[in-house]
């Protein structure tokens, strides 16, 4: 996210606006950990961090937020001030889990039993963002695309058996390495001992993402669309077509009728 309106402001914007320069938008990435990507191996995580600064994006890590109002951010003693804020701490599963009054952990996930089943219900399944799955060693499975489609496929092989009277097998996560793209030509692959970055890793990160849509149409059109976004360097971002997200400031008493945000 940070690298891309890294590229954004400085690639794209950059030529379209007569009073401001877009290139001096000043972009920080606030971690709390002690690095960013802190699922990759530190060597990658670095790389990342060299990228992502060459963007002119300052890593601020070690950092933890400790309040956000309309005109920046604290950060303990520190203070960045900025209009725009993007709070990415995570994700929450949507309430059905609270509303049946199962087990739920902090992000609202169902706990499910090791064939993705809920306890005491071996009829009803639950996967991806919305499973809560157990490990052995009392970790749980992260809420992203690999382990979504490995338990989708997973509860499906479960409901075929249960049709053939075979017995359940528990559910298996197959770590298949991980990635992260970071900007154009530039991306972090780890895959087991396999740790490449630049720009032969966004290219796999590419063909892999392309290879798991789902159907051949959808390979052709999003391809046709990432290499228009890639060569036009992504202009259609100029574009403004939702406008819901701004924040109009309430107008203060004894001022004119100004109500720009
Ligand atoms: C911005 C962003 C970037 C991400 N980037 C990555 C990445 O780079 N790599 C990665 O591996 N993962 C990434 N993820 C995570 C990944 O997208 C999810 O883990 C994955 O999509 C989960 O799949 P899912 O089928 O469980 O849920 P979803 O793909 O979210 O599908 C759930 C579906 O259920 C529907 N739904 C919700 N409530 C109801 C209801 N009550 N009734 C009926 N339907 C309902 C929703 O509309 C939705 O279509 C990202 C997620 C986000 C938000």
């Amino acid at each position: 996210l940070a690298g891309s309106i890294g590229e954004m402001s400085r690639y794209t914007l950059s030529k379209f606006y007569r009073n401001i320069d877009p290139k001096l938008t000043r972009i920080f990435i606030v971690e709390a950990a002690e690095r960013i990507l802190g699922t990759f191996a530190p060597e990658l995580s670095s790389k990342a961090t060299r990228e992502l600064e060459k963007l002119g994006v300052q890593v601020w890590t070690s950092s933890m937020v400790s309040d956000v109002d309309a005109d920046g951010v604290q950060i303990g003693r520190e203070r960045i001030e900025a209009a725009t804020v993007l709070w990415a701490a995570g994700i929450k599963a949507s309430d059905l889990g609270r509303m049946m009054g199962v087990e739920t952990d902090r992000s609202d996930r169902i706990v499910v039993e090791n064939d993705l089943s809920l306890p005491g219900h071996p009829e009803v399944f639950a996967g991806g963002d919305q499973a809560c799955f157990m490990l052995e060693n009392g970790a749980t499975l992260p809420g992203i695309a690999p382990v979504a489609m490995q338990e989708g496929n997973a509860i499906g092989k479960t409901i075929l058996n249960d049709i053939k009277g075979k017995p359940r097998k528990p559910f298996k996560y197959r770590d298949k390495g991980q990635m992260a793209t970071i900007g154009r030509n530039k991306a972090i692959v780890e895959i087991g001992n396999l740790k490449i970055n630049g720009a032969f890793a966004w290219f796999t990160w590419l063909l892999v993402h392309i290879y798991y849509l789902s159907t051949f149409r959808h390979r052709v059109f999003v391809l046709m669309q990432w290499a228009w976004s890639y060569f036009t360097f992504g202009y259609g971002a100029r574009l403004i077509v939702n406008r819901d997200w701004r924040i109009y400031r309430e107008k203060k008493q004894g001022c004119d009728d100004d109500s720009s945000s």
